[in-house]
C-alpha cells in the first residue's frame, strides 16, 4: 500500500494565479475599498479557491457585477 499523494503540493501546481486587474468604479467591500473585478467567471472562481486554500476557514463565492463590470467575489452569500 503506497501514498499516491504523497508528493503531490497544491501549490506547485498553480503557477498563473488568477489576478484581478481592474477594480470595480462602483462596488466597494466591507472594507471600503474598492472591490476587485473579474473579467470571467471562472478567474474569479479560480481566485477564491486559491484563496480559500491558503486561508483556512475563508468561504469565498462568486457574483456577477450588479453594474455589469464583471465578476467579484464576497464572503457573504446575497450582499457584495
Ligand atoms: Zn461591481
Amino acid at each position: 500500500m503506497s501514498i499516491k499523494y504523497h508528493n503531490f503540493d497544491w501549490r506547485c501546481s498553480i503557477t498563473e494565479m488568477p489576478q484581478a486587474t481592474e477594480k470595480c468604479l462602483h462596488c466597494c467591500g466591507s472594507d471600503g475599498k474598492a472591490k476587485d473585478v473579474y473579467k470571467s467567471e471562472s478567474d474569479a472562481r479560480q481566485r477564491a479557491q486559491y484563496i480559500e486554500r491558503t486561508r483556512h476557514g475563508t468561504r469565498l463565492y462568486v457574483y456577477r457585477c450588479p453594474f455589469g463590470n464583471g465578476f467579484h467575489l464576497t464572503k457573504k452569500i446575497g450582499r457584495g
